[in-house]
């Protein structure tokens, strides 16, 4: 069967590998002109993330291109040390700069894999036995099924699906940045990278980059400490990316013979361990269309396994990262000052663990048919 994927960031390359494997004739459709290789650290926690990575081969890969984990300090505006989050919590098993991990996975597919870069789906019409695909600007074509791989802001998911992108209170700009400093002031928390800040809900240009840096400045004036060289630095970095913390709410992330995966289906803007969820679905959805007969039963199990576990992996760091109050602010502080001072060992790490392992994986990796 030939299966359309429609986005080549991390959960499309993850889909594609696996669905190589499995025997089937795969084609990305990227939007942009090559693999993107913009972001910031992404890490992989708990044994599912784990598995999957052994299971592809690509662990060994991405620990020699990991990054340095460090802690995360915590300051006042006088520069004033309030708390410390262990590197242990921060950056997971193995953390890699999102860059590299889709640099990975796009080498580990482009031999056998038709990648259509600087193209989008512009229509989808589907029948008993298969999709009709148009592009804006590769030819027509039919596919078996039609993967929606394209992030937060899906074309596809607005093609086939209703869904709802709930704001949660906060707005996030992370940018290209050296150091692991950050200053909490009521709300808002500016540091190395990082910027989050509690507002309403912004209406802004997704395409103007220079008057979404304007709007992070303007949340950043008047706070001291080193803050007016870190609003320089954000505003000269080419890796820049701001949006509000939202969480994808949907019924269904499968429809006839259309599913979506990785932020498309369940995105969290950020914090919401978007990149393993990404690709532990990716095994997950194709090895349930190596294991069943007909897609309607694979993505049957695909819904029943990923939806619950994608559910609990999506949260709000929001006010944990810049509680809105002072006395919030303190709390906050005061109980990482207790846990760092208890000799209960991993406990950090073991706090996001549990929602990272919540899925029995099925051992797929020698499916019984190839098509
Ligand atoms: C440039 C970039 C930087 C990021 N930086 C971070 C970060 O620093 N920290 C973090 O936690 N997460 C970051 N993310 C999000 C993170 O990659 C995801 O949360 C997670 O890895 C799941 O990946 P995904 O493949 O579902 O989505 P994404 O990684 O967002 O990939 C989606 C892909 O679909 C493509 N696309 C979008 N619309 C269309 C269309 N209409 N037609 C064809 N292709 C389309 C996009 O160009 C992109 O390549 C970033 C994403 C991108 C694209």
């Amino acid at each position: 069967m030939d299966i359309l994927i429609s986005g080549a960031g991390i959960a499309g390359p993850s889909l594609a590998f696996w669905l190589r494997r499995f025997g089937f004739a795969v084609t990305v459709v990227e939007r942009a002109p090559a693999p993107r290789d913009g972001g910031q650290a992404v890490d992989f926690r708990g044994t599912a993330h784990m598995t999957v990575l052994r299971r592809m081969g690509l662990l060994d890969e991405i620990r020699r291109q990991q990054t340095t984990p460090a802690d995360m300090v915590f300051v006042d505006e006088h520069g004033r040390r309030r708390a410390v989050l262990p590197a242990e919590f921060t950056a997971g098993e193995v953390e890699i700069l999102r860059g590299r991990l889709s640099r990975i996975l796009y080498e580990a597919t482009r031999d056998d894999v038709e990648y259509l870069f600087g193209d989008t789906i512009t229509s989808l019409a589907e029948d008993e036995s298969g999709v009709d695909v148009t592009f804006q600007h590769a030819p027509p074509r039919r596919f078996g099924l039609v993967i929606g791989a394209d992030g937060m802001h899906s074309a596809v998911r607005g093609q086939v699906f209703s869904g709802r992108l709930d704001f949660l209170g906060y707005h996030v700009a992370g940018f290209a940045s050296d150091g692991h400093e950050y200053c909490n002031v009521p709300g808002r928390l500016i540091g190395d990278g990082l910027i989050i800040f509690k507002s309403a809900e912004l209406t802004y240009d997704r395409r103007d980059l220079l008057a979404q840096k304007e709007i992070v400045a303007d949340a950043c004036a008047g706070v001291g400490w080193r803050v007016p060289e870190i609003v320089r630095t954000m505003c000269e970095s080419d890796d820049f990316f701001f949006g509000p913390v939202s969480r994808l709410r949907m019924d269904r992330i499968t429809r006839g013979r259309v599913a979506l995966i990785g932020d498309a289906a369940y995105g969290t803007t950020f914090g919401g361990m978007g990149t393993g969820l990404a690709i532990v679905s990716a095994y997950v959805l194709a090895g349930s269309l190596a294991t069943h007969r007909s897609h309607t039963e694979a993505f049957a199990e695909y819904e029943s396994l990923v939806r619950p576990y994608a559910k609990g992996c999506q949260g709000n760091p929001g006010p944990f990262l810049a509680p809105a109050t002072k006395p919030g602010l303190w709390l906050r502080n005061r109980l990482f000052g207790v846990m760092a001072r208890l000799p209960l060992e991993g406990m950090f790490a073991r706090m996001d663990i549990k929602a990272a392992n919540n899925i029995t994986l099925p051992d797929y990796a020698r499916p019984p048919q190839v098509r």
